[in-house]
C-alpha cells in the first residue's frame, strides 16, 4: 500500500458520486474543495458526496476547505495591448476613471483602495507573471508603471504584486463567508491563501474557535506558502499553522521560479523536523489536463517530491475540470508506489535533525528504535488528537503505522498523513482493553495476523497532546 498521500481538487470533472468514488478507489486521500470556484450550493454538494463515501467505504477521507484569500484581479473593458516600456496606469475599482484625468492606457485592480498598499518600485504580474510591470511612480488615486514584458491585458485575469503588505491582511470578506459555510459543513481543513505571517493564522484559528466550541470537531489549519512573506516568515508559520502546502503555482510567480524547487526541500525538512504534515501542489501532472498520459519530466517530478519526503502529492486541474481525472490519480499513484519501492525515499540519518526535546518526541524516537530492533511487523498509534501519530509517522518507517483514535474528526484529518492507516475505536477504560480492542479491530480488517510483533504506542487517551506515555511490543494471539 502507498504511504505518501494523494490530495485531489474536486470540480466540474469530478462532481458526480460515480466519479469521486473511482478516485478514491483509484487511491485519493483527501479531497480538495476550491472555494475560488463554486458556489456554497455546489461546494455542499461535493461536500457531501465525500461524506457519504466515506462512510459506505468506511475509508478516512479529509475535506479541505481552500479559502481564495486576497486574490487580486484585473478590470479591463476592453483588451489593452501593453509592449515593452510603455508607460500605463493602474487604478483600482473605487476609483472613476473620469475624474482621474490622464490620458494613457488604464487598467484596473478589483481590490478597493488597494493602490494605497503599493509602493514605487514593486512589480505588477498579470496572468501567471505573463505580463509583468514595475511601478514608477505614485499618485493618491493611481499609479504609473513601466511594461517589462508585454502582451494583451483581459478582463479578470489574477494578478500577483510580490512586495505588497496587504494592510487589510490575507483574509476578505468572501473568505469570512466561506469559512462560516465550510465550518456549517464540517470539514476537516480549512486551508488559508496568500498567508503572510503567523498571526494571520492565529486569527483565523481564534474565529474558528468562537463558531466551533467542541475542541474534538475542530478543523485543522493548512498554511498555504506562496508569497515572498510567507517564505520570510516560514519558521513562525509552520509553528503556527497544522499542516503546510508548497503552492508552487503562485509561489513561482511571485518568488523566482527557478528557486521554487529549493523552497520545496527547505520546507518539507523543516515540517518534518516540527511534525508537520507538508503538501506538495500544483501542476505535477499538469498535461493530463488534456492528456491520458503524464509527460516524463511530470513523473519525475511527483517521483521527487516522495523522495524529498512529502507526506502528500496534489493534482488540481487534472483532477477538478480535466479531461482524464482518474487516470491522473492512477498515474500519481503508481509513480508514488514505485518510488517507494525504491531506497531513495528513506530517511536519512540525521535528516530530522536536533531531536525534538518533548517527553512525545522522547517517546517516538524510542518507539522508532524498538521497532528495528525488534522487527515488528507494525506500530500500533493510541492518539486522541493525531499529534503521536504524526510524531511516529514523522520517522517515516518501513512497516505499517496504525492508528486508532477514539475521534472521527482525527480519524479523517490523518489521511493526509504520510503512512497513517486509521481506525476508530470506541473510548477505553483501561490501556490493556485499549490494546485488546485495537488488536481485534486489526485482525478483523486482516492487517495483523497470529503472531506478529506489534511496537504500541500509547498517547494517553482523553489527555492533552504532549502526553504519551508508553512504549511496549505485543505479539498478536
Ligand atoms: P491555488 O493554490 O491552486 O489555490 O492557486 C495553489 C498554488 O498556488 O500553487
Ligand atoms: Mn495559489
Amino acid at each position: 500500500m502507498k504511504r505518501t498521500k494523494i490530495v485531489a481538487t474536486i470540480g466540474p470533472s469530478t462532481g458526480t458520486k460515480e466519479k469521486l468514488k473511482k478516485l478514491i478507489k483509484t487511491g485519493m486521500n483527501v479531497a480538495r474543495i476550491n472555494f475560488s470556484h463554486g458556489d456554497h450550493n455546489s461546494n455542499g454538494k461535493l461536500i457531501n458526496y465525500i461524506k457519504e463515501l466515506r462512510e459506505e467505504l468506511e475509508l478516512p477521507i479529509g475535506i479541505i476547505a481552500d479559502l481564495q484569500g486576497p486574490r487580486i484581479r484585473t478590470v479591463v473593458e476592453e483588451e489593452i495591448e501593453v509592449k515593452k516600456k510603455e508607460t500605463i496606469f493602474v487604478s483600482d475599482v473605487s476609483v472613476d476613471e473620469k475624474l482621474l484625468k490622464i490620458e494613457g492606457k488604464l487598467f484596473k485592480l478589483d481590490w478597493p483602495k488597494i493602490i494605497s498598499d503599493i509602493k514605487v518600485g514593486n512589480y505588477i504580474l498579470v496572468e501567471d507573471g505573463l505580463i509583468k510591470m514595475k511601478v514608477v511612480s505614485k499618485e493618491k488615486k493611481y499609479l504609473k508603471a513601466e511594461v517589462i514584458s508585454g502582451g494583451v491585458l483581459k478582463n479578470h485575469k489574477g494578478v500577483n504584486i510580490p512586495d505588497i503588505k496587504l494592510e487589510r491582511g490575507a483574509f476578505t470578506k468572501k473568505d469570512e463567508e466561506d469559512l462560516k459555510f465550510a465550518l456549517s459543513q464540517d470539514v476537516d481543513y480549512i486551508a488559508l491563501s496568500f498567508v503572510s505571517n503567523a498571526k494571520e493564522i492565529m486569527n483565523v484559528k481564534k474565529k474558528i474557535e468562537k463558531i466551533v466550541k467542541n475542541k474534538l470537531k475542530l478543523p485543522q489549519i493548512i498554511a498555504k506558502i506562496e508569497r515572498k512573506e510567507a517564505i520570510k516568515n516560514i519558521a513562525e508559520i509552520i509553528e503556527a499553522s497544522d499542516a503546510v502546502m508548497v503552492a508552487r503555482g503562485d509561489l513561482g510567480i511571485e518568488m523566482d521560479e527557478n528557486r521554487v524547487v529549493i523552497y520545496q526541500k527547505e520546507i518539507i525538512a523543516k515540517c518534518l523536523r516540527s511534525a508537520v504534515p507538508v503538501i506538495v501542489a500544483t501542476q505535477m501532472l499538469n498535461s493530463m489536463i488534456e492528456n491520458p498520459l503524464p509527460t516524463r519530466a511530470e513523473v519525475s517530478d511527483v517521483s521527487n517530491a516522495v523522495i524529498d519526503h512529502a507526506d502528500a502529492v496534489m493534482l488540481s486541474g487534472e483532477t477538478a475540470n480535466g479531461k482524464y481525472p482518474v487516470q491522473a490519480v492512477k498515474a500519481m499513484s503508481d509513480i508514488i508506489s514505485n518510488t517507494e519501492r525504491s531506497p531513495f525515499d528513506d530517511l536519512e540519518h540525521g535528516f530530522l535533525g536536533d531531536k525534538k526535546k518533548s517527553t512525545s518526541a522522547a517517546v517516538a524516537n524510542s518507539a522508532h528504535e524498538l521497532l528495528k530492533d525488534t522487527r515488528a511487523k507494525a506500530i500500533v498509534v493510541a492518539s486522541v488528537s493525531g499529534f503521536t501519530a504524526q510524531m511516529i509517522s514523522r520517522h517515516r518507517p518501513e512497516c505499517p503505522i496504525f492508528v486508532m483514535t477514539n475521534n472521527e474528526k482525527t480519524h479523517n484529518q490523518l489521511s493526509l498523513v504520510w503512512g497513517v492507516q486509521s481506525f476508530v475505536l470506541p473510548d477505553c477504560e483501561t490501556i490493556d482493553e485499549l490494546i485488546d480492542i485495537s488488536i481485534k479491530i486489526l485482525k478483523t480488517k486482516k492487517k495483523v495476523n497470529l503472531k506478529d510483533k506489534l511496537v504500541i504506542v500509547m498517547g494517553r487517551p482523553h489527555v492533552t497532546k504532549e502526553h504519551m506515555s508508553l512504549v511496549k511490543v505485543e505479539e498478536v494471539d
